[in-house]
């Protein structure tokens, strides 16, 4: 993918979250692309930067790092988006600008921390809410989740932007639907339950579900596969 396919490819998928979020009353101006360079070589992230996309996700500390090694920051937030075990919390700080995948108090804990550690202000942090009720899957679960996002309220460092969740790998609309709703409604149980907390972000939605997730209230859709094609493995 040079950078003019990727322009092309990003006005395409910003008229299928226009038509989405006006389904749903909104706007498309309402919902971010985060394209997900994760698996792509160094090469696609400067393509994407050129393109005018303003942020880029990653999964993987250690890819990141190298990555970050090779083009430097390219001028993009870089995003978290995968599993970060507590070890990886201050490397983790160093490559991203936001962690999304927050999916524990224990891990906000660690991050606070490593933010004091690194002279960080600010982290901004999205809470991952396994909102699918998945067995495998991380997140905190909607039950938990407004107790959970309470005590990260009173990390200094971290600013809690707000939810962000996968749903299950299927074609059942419903029951993506359903895992979306559930996440919204959690956002804003929290929002409602929280003084102090304004959290207005809901990151959901993949190449394969992203119109729905749209449609239930998506402000932030996560596209690798759609946006870049399949991923070659660096
Ligand atoms: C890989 C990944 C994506 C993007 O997946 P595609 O299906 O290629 O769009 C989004 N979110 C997370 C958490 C991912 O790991």
């Amino acid at each position: 993918m040079n950078e003019k396919q990727i322009r092309d490819r990003v006005l395409a998928i910003r008229e299928t979250i226009a038509r989405a979020a006006e389904r749903s009353g909104r706007s498309g101006s309402d919902v971010f692309v985060l394209p997900i360079t994760k698996g792509h070589p160094p090469s696609v992230l400067e393509a994407v930067s050129r393109a005018g996309c303003e942020a880029i996700g990653e999964n993987r500390v250690g890819e990141a790092e190298t990555k970050l090694a090779d083009v430097g920051r390219l001028g993009v937030r870089w995003h978290m988006i995968g599993h970060l075990q507590r070890n990886k919390a201050g490397r983790a700080i160093r490559a991203f600008d936001v962690i999304e995948s927050v999916d524990s108090v224990r891990l906000a804990r660690r991050l606070q921390l490593e933010a004091e550690k690194a002279d960080r202000a600010e982290v901004p942090i999205m809470v991952q809410v396994n909102a699918g009720g998945e067995q495998q899957k991380s997140g905190l679960e909607p039950a938990e989740l407004v107790d959970a996002v309470g005590s990260m309220l009173d990390f200094g460092r971290l600013r809690v932007l707000g939810l962000m969740t996968m749903a299950p790998f299927t074609v059942e609309e419903g029951v993506l639907r359903r895992t979306f709703s559930t996440a919204r409604e959690c956002l804003a149980r929290c929002r409602a339950e929280l003084p102090g907390f304004d959290g207005r972000t809901l990151s959901m939605g993949m190449s394969n579900d992203f119109e729905i997730a749209v449609e239930e209230g998506s402000t932030e859709v996560r596209l690798g596969t759609v946006l870049l094609g399949e991923r070659p493995e660096v």
